[in-house]
């Protein structure tokens, strides 16, 4: 930790894209699909959320879907999302369906799976919109978050497993300063910070901020 805010304090940066996965809002209390929480009565996340499961069950996967909406409706933002959400100027690209990015406040926020509290009609049923496994990202949505993350001076990774693409291939595009924050780290950052979203963010925004005012 000490090194990566001591990294910060050096580079003063000033554009900065918070890439995020399932694992910011665990301290919230939503699952993530892979790790402790993630079955579903016996089901496995990955085997309901795709067009497949779908088309062969659409009550089974709405039904879950309706679970999950419930589950981030009694949810809160925690610690990390409004840690997040004083970087006014930053982009947050998340992978979450959740919305809790912007109910913390973050004004720009590219949502690559979408949100499952939003709907599309197809055939008889109106589907989540969201990203399937198997299924392509809304359009411009990769573009955008690729360009900034080139561009970017500093590059937070956190919570993301890193094994889910196309959303996973964005972090080896950036060049420059990038920390990741996650109990288990998994993805080629500069800096890893071993530790939950909620302890671990804060101090990691007051060093950007405090850096700007140095
Ligand atoms: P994922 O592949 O992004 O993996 C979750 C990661 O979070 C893991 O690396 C884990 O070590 C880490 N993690 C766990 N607790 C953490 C904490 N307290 N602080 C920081 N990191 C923590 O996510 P997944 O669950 O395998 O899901 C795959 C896809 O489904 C992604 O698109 C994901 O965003 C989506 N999903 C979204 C939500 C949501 O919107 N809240 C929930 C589940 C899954």
């Amino acid at each position: 930790m000490q090194d990566a805010l001591t990294a910060i304090r050096r580079a003063a940066p000033r554009k900065v894209v918070v890439f995020t996965g399932a694992g910011v809002s665990a301290d919230s209390g939503i699952p993530t699909f892979r790790g402790a929480g993630g079955l579903w009565r016996s089901f496995r996340a990955e085997d309901l959320a795709t067009p497949e499961a779908f088309a062969r069950d659409p009550k089974l996967v709405l039904e879950w879907y309706e679970w999950r909406r419930g589950l981030v409706r009694a949810a809160e933002p925690n610690a990390a999302h409004r840690a997040i959400a004083r970087l006014e100027d930053a982009l947050v690209v998340t992978q979450n369906v959740d919305g809790l990015h912007r109910r913390a406040g973050s004004r720009d926020v590219v949502e690559l799976h979408g949100n499952i509290f939003r709907t599309r009609r197809v055939g008889d049923y109106e589907r989540p919109d969201v990203v399937w496994f198997g299924e392509m990202l809304p359009e411009g949505a990769l573009e955008r978050a690729a360009e900034a993350i080139r561009e970017a001076d500093l590059l937070l990774v956190i919570g993301t497993s890193g094994v889910v693409y196309p959303a996973a291939g964005l972090v080896p595009l950036h060049r420059g300063l990038s920390i990741e924050i996650n109990p288990e780290p998994s993805t080629a950052c500069q800096f890893s910070i071993a530790a939950r979203a909620a302890e671990a963010t804060p101090p990691v925004v007051d060093a950007i901020l405090e850096s700007r005012h140095d």
